[in-house]
C-alpha cells in the first residue's frame, strides 16, 4: 500500500497529557474501504505502553488536587471546553472515520463529526444539576450523605463502527464522574482518536485523565486485566464481550457490555412503510449495516407479505452504494475485504437454506476496487434460519412471515440477542403496546433512533449494564454512604 498526500501519519502516542515515544517501532496503517489504500499510519501502542497509560491515569485520579477532587463546575466547564475543541474539528474527524470504517460521509458529519460534544455538553449539565452529594433523613433517626464517587480509573474499548459516538457514551459520563481514563481505538479505526486527543489537550483536560493507546485485542485483553484499572466501558462482539466479562468477573471488576444484535422490525397489519422509508433504511441499514442495534429481522404480516416484500426491495433497490466521502452516498462499502466475505458467506447460506433474494446479493458491476456489496433483501425467510438467527453485521435484510400480532412478538422474543426493535403502525398508541412485550433493551416506533437522555443497551447475548441517560453516568461512578452526618 502506499501512503498518498492525502494520508495522516502520527509518530508519538498520547499519555500523560504528552504526546510520547511510543515503547516499540510497530504502526497500525488504516485502510480506506472505498478505494483500498492506506490513509494513515500511527504508532501501535503495546502493552509497555499500555502500562505507562494506566501508570499516568492512576497518578492523575489519587492526584489530592486533580480531576476526581474537583467539583463538578470546575470539571463541567473543562468539558465544555473539550466540546467546543471537537466542535472545531467536526468536519476533519468525520472526514477520518467516513475514509477508515466506510460510513457513509453524510452520517459522519452527523453522528461522528457533532454527537462527542453533543455528550460531553449533556453530562456536564446532568453533573452539574445532580451533584455528587445527597442528603437523606435516616429511617432511624440519623441523617446520611450519600456520595457519589468516581469509580476510578476507566478502560474504555471502543470498536470500528462508530469510533467515536462509542468513545463519548464512555468519555463523556466518565469525565463528569471524575474518572480517568484509557482509551483502546479499534486497530481499523485510529487517525481520528489522534484529533480528540489534540482536542482534549486544548481544552485543557488535565494531564492523565484522558490516554489513548490504538492496539488490538491482545493488547487490549492486557488492558482489562490490568491491575490498575477499575471499571471497564466495552462495545464490540458478544465473542469478544464474552471473554472481557469473564475477566472481569474473575477480577470482581465492574463492567458494562454493549454486544451484537439481531433486532427486529415488527411491521403491523396497518403499517404504511412507504411513508417511513428513511426512517426504515436508517433503522434497518444504518452504516452499511454494520450498526449493532439495526433491525435485519422483518417481521410482517402474512395477509400483505407479498405487498410488504416488493415495498422493501424498492426502497433497498433505490439506495444509492457509492465512496463514502461522496455526500450522496447512502450505502457505503463494508469496512474490510474479511467483513465482506463474511457476509457473502450469509448470503450464500440465506440462498441454501430455501432464501429469495429480491435485490442485491451480490457485488456491484460497476466498482473495480472497493469492499462494496450491494444491499440485499431476502424473502421467504424462517425464524429459525441462520440469517435470522446470527449477526450478520452487513447490508441483508430478512422478511419473515407471521399469522398474528401475538405470533410476531414471540418470533421477535425468540433471539438469543434483546438489543434493539422498532414497530410500524399507523396507530402509535397500539405500536407502543406491542413494543412493551418486545423483550430488548430499546424499540423504536416507526423508527430507531436513541437519545443521549435516556439508557441505550442490552440484554441476553446483547450485554450487560446502560449506557447514556442518568444511568449512563452511575455506571462510572460508586456510591458511598457517610452515616449519622447531618
Ligand atoms: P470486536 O469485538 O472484535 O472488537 C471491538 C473492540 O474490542 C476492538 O477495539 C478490539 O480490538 C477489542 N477487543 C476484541 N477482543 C478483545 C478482548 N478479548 N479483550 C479486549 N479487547 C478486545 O468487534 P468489532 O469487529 O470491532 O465490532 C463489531 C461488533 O461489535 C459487532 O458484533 C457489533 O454488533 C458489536 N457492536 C455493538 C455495539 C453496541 O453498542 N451494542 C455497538 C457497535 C458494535
Amino acid at each position: 500500500m502506499s501512503l498518498t498526500q492525502e494520508t495522516t501519519v502520527r509518530e508519538r502516542l498520547y499519555i500523560g497529557g504528552d504526546w510520547i515515544e511510543p515503547a516499540t517501532s510497530r504502526t497500525l496503517t488504516p485502510i480506506s474501504p472505498s478505494t483500498e489504500e492506506a490513509v494513515g499510519q500511527v504508532p501501535e501502542a503495546t502493552e509497555r505502553d499500555v502500562d505507562r497509560a494506566v501508570a499516568a491515569a492512576g497518578a492523575a485520579f489519587d492526584d489530592p488536587q486533580g480531576w476526581s477532587q474537583w467539583d463538578v463546575e470546575r470539571r463541567a466547564q473543562v468539558m465544555e471546553r473539550f466540546a467546543d475543541a471537537l466542535d472545531e474539528r467536526g468536519s476533519q474527524t468525520a472526514h477520518l472515520v467516513s475514509s477508515q470504517n466506510g460510513m457513509p460521509i453524510s452520517m459522519s458529519q452527523a453522528v461522528e463529526g457533532a454527537f462527542p460534544a453533543v455528550a460531553l455538553r449533556y453530562y456536564a449539565g446532568l453533573i452539574r444539576e445532580k451533584g455528587v452529594e445527597e442528603r437523606r433523613e435516616g429511617v432511624f433517626g440519623r441523617a446520611t450523605r450519600v456520595r457519589h464517587e468516581p469509580v476510578g480509573v476507566v478502560a474504555a474499548i471502543v470498536p470500528w463502527n462508530f469510533p467515536e459516538a462509542l468513545a463519548f457514551v464512555k468519555i463523556a459520563p466518565a469525565l463528569a464522574a471524575g474518572c480517568t481514563m484509557v482509551i483502546k481505538p479499534s486497530p481499523e479505526t485510529v487517525l481520528d482518536a489522534f484529533v480528540m486527543a489534540e482536542a482534549a489537550q486544548e481544552a485543557g483536560i488535565p494531564p492523565g485523565v484522558l490516554n489513548i493507546v490504538p492496539a488490538g485485542r491482545e493488547v487490549g485483553a492486557h488492558l482489562v486485566a490490568h491491575p490498575g484499572v477499575d471499571k471497564v466501558g466495552f462495545t464490540g462482539s458478544t465473542e469478544a464481550g464474552r471473554s472481557i466479562g469473564e475477566t472481569c468477573g474473575r477480577l470482581l471488576r465492574p463492567v458494562t457490555l454493549e454486544l451484537g444484535g439481531k433486532s427486529a422490525a415488527i411491521v403491523l397489519d396497518d403499517a404504511d412503510l412507504g411513508a417511513h422509508s428513511a426512517e426504515f433504511v436508517d433503522a434497518t441499514l444504518q452504516n452499511n449495516g454494520q450498526t449493532c442495534y439495526v433491525c435485519t429481522r422483518i417481521l410482517v404480516p402474512r395477509t400483505r407479505y407479498s405487498e410488504v416484500v416488493d415495498t422493501i426491495t424498492d426502497i433497498v433497490r433505490s439506495l444509492r452504494v457509492g465512496d463514502a466521502l461522496d455526500p450522496a452516498t447512502q450505502i457505503g462499502p463494508l469496512v474490510a475485504e474479511r467483513q465482506r466475505a463474511r457476509v457473502e458467506q450469509y448470503i450464500a447460506k440465506g440462498i441454501a437454506e430455501g432464501g429469495r433474494v429480491t435485490t442485491g446479493g451480490k457485488r456491484p458491476a460497476d466498482a473495480d476496487r472497493g469492499f462494496f456489496l450491494e444491499p440485499t433483501v431476502f424473502a421467504d425467510v424462517q425464524n429459525h434460519d441462520t440469517i435470522a438467527r446470527e449477526e450478520i453485521f452487513g447490508p441483508v435484510l430478512a422478511v419473515i412471515p407471521y399469522d398474528s400480532e401475538q405470533d410476531a412478538i414471540a418470533m421477535a422474543n425468540d433471539s438469543d440477542f434483546g438489543l434493539g426493535g422498532s414497530v410500524w403502525s399507523r396507530d402509535t398508541q397500539r405500536a407502543i403496546e406491542v413494543a412493551r412485550r418486545v423483550r430488548s433493551g430499546g424499540l423504536g416506533i416507526n423508527s430507531y433512533s436513541h437519545d443521549i437522555g435516556s439508557p441505550f443497551g442490552g440484554i441476553k447475548a446483547s450485554g450487560l449494564g446502560r449506557e447514556q441517560g442518568p444511568e449512563g453516568l452511575a455506571a462510572y461512578q460508586t456510591t458511598k454512604t457517610i452515616y449519622n452526618a447531618p
